[in-house]
């Protein structure tokens, strides 16, 4: 029996899919996590406890529950514990530097800088520094961005100086949340500021195998992303032109990062002529959106992706051809969530092949750029892109949420 350790940094519904795909291919899935005491840890008492603050401790402890014949990420901050873990144990996954290069905004443009790719301009200026001299200085329109967080919390662009400042103060004092500061990241003292890349923007998901690169999907995102925050919300595969020039562009990144091997997701800006990569995370899509792609025999991605950390050569598995999309459904006004009508009519718009609400009932809602989830999720199929996005976009327009205004607190 295979034994695959999976390191997360939470316990919901995507590390459960690798959970359900562990189960089903019959291998031994061994989580570890900070998450131990969650009652939703779907391994129960069996999972390793670690802590992504002390990633040479996690590590050991890891090397302690050897042996394993492959190891996966879920999620950014656990790639570390895993490439430090994977190098004590001998198991094939990226080196320590290259998954720090990847999850730091600022290393990973440097390194693009360094291997001649097309980067925005850009800098980071110090939480301790006033940011009127770097307003002044920046070029325009620009983005911010604090540097280790994803899902776009905390971008924001600013087209002049005024809007920098009241950006920056904003990204500060998102960064001075305790659940941030509680992960001591030493990236959370700086905010980058990068000029702003217009264009479509795309995401690619693929595996690595001794740093070559299988591409899973290309999507495309459909919706312009012009800020001033960058909500995803549609990714459609297969994207309507051909992607020779984005996977290329990926490709050159990955080898900048020095990544060599395991899931990648990449995002990427793309205006007709250059393209160029935003990030590359060396991780699977988020959420539930891989719930988007579905291999040969309908064949999940977690499974794929369990069936290459344990050695099988996937290079076969082809994505299914049908047109597929998701949508991350945004949370549109702060409040607290009291449900959704028009979900069964929604479910029966031609096309949509699920609907999955993921906001709890009396919960806090927080929109973008400080919140980092989603109401809901919304899939499609169909025979064409366009299909896929109308069926999105209608069932979208269908649902009816129910946000309760927060009382504010008179003082
Ligand atoms: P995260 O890791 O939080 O997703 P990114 O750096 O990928 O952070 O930025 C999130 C989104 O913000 C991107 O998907 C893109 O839409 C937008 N964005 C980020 N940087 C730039 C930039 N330099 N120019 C234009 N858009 C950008």
């Amino acid at each position: 029996m295979k034994r695959i350790l999976i390191v997360a940094a939470t316990t919901g519904y995507q590390t459960r899919m690798f959970a359900d795909a562990a189960r089903r291919l019959a291998f031994d899935a061994v989580l570890a996590t900070d998450r131990c005491h969650v009652l939703e840890d779907p391994w129960g008492d069996r999972a390793i406890p670690i802590r992504f603050d002390d990633p040479q401790s996690a590590a050991d402890a890891i090397t302690q529950a050897a042996p394993f014949d492959g190891i996966i990420a879920v999620g950014d901050r656990p790639t570390l514990v895993a490439a430090l873990a994977s190098t004590r144990l001998n198991i094939p996954y990226n080196s320590p530097a290259s998954v720090e290069a990847a999850r730091n905004k600022f290393l990973s443009r440097q390194r693009f800088e360094a291997a001649g790719l097309p980067v925005p301009k850009f800098f980071r200026v110090p939480l301790s520094e006033a940011p009127h001299q770097a307003a002044e200085t920046a070029p325009y329109p620009c983005v911010l961005k604090p540097l280790g967080l994803s899902a776009s919390r905390g971008v924001i662009r600013a087209n002049n100086p005024t809007e920098f400042t009241t950006a920056f103060h904003r990204i500060e004092a998102l960064l001075a949340r305790p659940e941030i500061r509680a992960m001591r990241d030493d990236q959370d003292r700086y905010i980058q500021v990068e000029s702003f890349l217009p264009g479509q923007e795309f995401a690619i998901e693929g595996v690595l195998t001794n740093g070559n690169l299988k591409t899973l999907a290309v999507f495309e995102k459909p919706d312009p992303l012009d800020g001033p925050f960058f909500e995803e919300t549609i990714y459609i595969t297969p994207p309507r032109f051909n992607p020779s020039p984005l996977i290329a562009a990926t490709e050159s990144a990955i080898h900048a990062l020095g990544l060599t091997h395991g899931p990648i997701h990449a995002e990427l800006r793309y205006d007709g002529r250059t393209a160029a990569v935003l990030e590359v995370a060396a991780r699977p899509i988020g959420g539930l959106c891989s719930s988007a792609l579905r291999f040969e025999n309908g064949i999940p991605l977690e499974e794929l992706l369990l069936r290459h950390a344990a050695g099988e050569d996937v290079s076969h598995l082809q994505l299914d051809p049908a047109a597929s999309g998701v949508m991350m459904i945004p949370i549109a006004r702060e409040g607290v969530y009291e449900g959704v009508d028009n979900l069964q009519a929604a479910r029966k718009i031609p096309g949509v092949v699920d609907i999955e609400i993921t906001a709890k009932l009396g919960h806090a809602l927080e929109p973008l750029p400080e919140g980092c989830t989603y109401l809901g999720f919304i899939f499609a199929r169909g025979g064409s892109p366009a299909e896929v996005e109308q069926s999105l976009k209608a069932a979208h327009a269908a649902l009816r949420f129910h946000i309760a205004p927060t009382l504010q607190v008179m003082r």
